[in-house]
Order: C-alpha cells, then structure tokens, then sequence
C-alpha cells in the first residue's frame, strides 16, 4: 500500500504507525501551554510537565505556540535539539493588498530568538503584514498562517482577506487546525489546493493535549520544514477515532500522548 503523497489528502490516525515505519516524524505545531492567558494553568499544561511527558511519549519534535509570549522557553531545556521555540503572534494587519477592512490573524513563528521574537511583536502591533512577512523571510523564520477562517469575537470575518491571503499567497505554509469547524478546514483545504500552498495540521490544544498532527520527513526540525514547505507534510484526520490511540499504544513502545 502507498503512502498519501500529498498534505492536502489527511490521512486515519490509524495509518500512523506506517507512516512512522516508513522515517516519518510526527509532531504537533500548535499548542499552548500555562503560560497562554487563556489556558487553566494545571499542572500538566506547565512547559517543563508537558514537554517530559511528549518526549517520553516519543513526539519528534517538540514546540509550543503561547499567545504573544515565549515564557514557557525559560523553564526549557534549550539544548534538546527536539526542542522548537515558537509563538503565536496576533496581528491585525492595516490592510491586505487592497482590502482595508481586516480581521486579526494568528500566525506561528518558529526558530526565533528573544530580539527576533521583540522585533517581530513590535511590527505586528503595528498591523505591518507585509513588514512582518519581510522580517520573517529574511531572517529565514519558518512560519504559518493559523485557522484562515478565524476572527475575534469582536470582529467580523473578511472572506475576501481570507482569499487574498491565499491566491496571493501570502504564506508559505497554512495550518489545518484542529479546534475549526470540519467545514473551515475543508475550505481553507479547497483554497490551499487551488493556490497550491502546502498545508500541515496543528492541535491548538490548550489543555495539555497534544494530537497526531503533523508527520513528515527529516532528521532535524530544518529538514522537516523544507519538506513541509515543498508539501511533503502529511496531516492526520481531523478526529482521532475511539480506539485509535490504544491500537497505536499496543504496536508501539513510543506513544505519543
Ligand atoms: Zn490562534
Ligand atoms: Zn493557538
């Protein structure tokens, strides 16, 4: 049996042990820990707790995406190579192309040191996408645009910024998020396609609970960027079916959890 070879066709989680037979990783891009205003700060959504339990759960990489912050990397060990820094950085940009009305945007920034992660929030709270977008290139920051179809409260959504960010491709890489509704994600998925913009999957957990997200080729976290960028990365179905994590956990002795 083949593998899927495109990111825009998720795959059963029951299917990831072969694809990990096969020298996939797997990981999750998105997820939050205590340190988000938004998370109950139990005890097992601490970074240190968290981050044990996925190595110990045989997570290949390992990142989280905190709201507008990256507190959760002082308590890290920065020299575990598993370990991604990332954040999740809001930013309603002033305009998109011609569009004036906007929505806010979520967008996950990985790789990025204290001073990158200052400069970039400082051009975001200008709501300078395209300044951003620059910053990020060129300081060769992997990054992603969150849950297209996504607005605050507050805000309404601007379908045609969400088009445009897409047909005119904007982003490199967008995320099938976990939290959306089936139906964004099918149409963020027709637009990626239809754009040709690779997409890989995040949980967006903000209860300590990391999903089968993502699974990809690479050695390192670079590796496996390049290859989500060249739309190598293969996502898991939206839902894990009942069942399919304890079928994994009898075939494997590295569970992720
Ligand atoms: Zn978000
Ligand atoms: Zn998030």
């Amino acid at each position: 049996m083949s593998l899927a070879s495109t990111c825009h066709q998720p795959i059963d989680p029951a299917e990831i042990p072969r694809y990990l037979d096969q020298g996939y990783r797997i990981m999750d891009p998105h997820l939050h820990t205590a340190k988000s205003p938004d998370v109950v700060p139990a005890p097992h959504v601490q970074p240190r707790a968290l981050f044990d339990r996925m190595i110990a759960g045989g997570w290949s990489f390992v990142t989280f995406t905190d709201h507008d912050l990256m507190d959760a990397y002082a308590e890290l060990p920065a020299e575990d190579p598993r370990l991604i820094r990332g954040v999740e950085i809001r930013i309603r940009p002033r305009r998109v192309g011609t569009h004036t009305r906007t929505h806010t945007l979520h967008v996950n920034v990985y790789r990025l040191n204290e001073g990158q992660f200052v400069e970039l929030a400082s051009i975001a709270a200008r709501g300078d996408l395209d300044a951003f977008l620059d910053y990020a290139r060129a300081a060769c920051l992997p990054h992603s645009l969150n849950h297209p179809f996504w607005h605050e409260i507050s805000e309404v959504l601007n379908r045609d910024v969400v088009v445009s960010l897409l047909r005119e491709r904007y982003f490199e890489v967008i995320e099938y998020n976990w939290k959306r509704l089936p139906e964004q994600n099918a149409e963020m998925l027709a637009l990626a396609r239809l754009a040709d913009i690779p997409v890989w999957g995040g949980s967006d957990s903000h209860q300590g609970r990391p999903e089968f997200a993502t699974l990809v080729r690479g050695e390192s976290f670079d590796e496996a960027w390049e290859n989500v960028r060249a739309g190598q990365a293969v996502i898991v179905q939206q839902r894990l079916k009942a069942g399919s994590r304890h079928l994994i956990a009898k075939d494997r002795t590295t569970v992720p959890t």
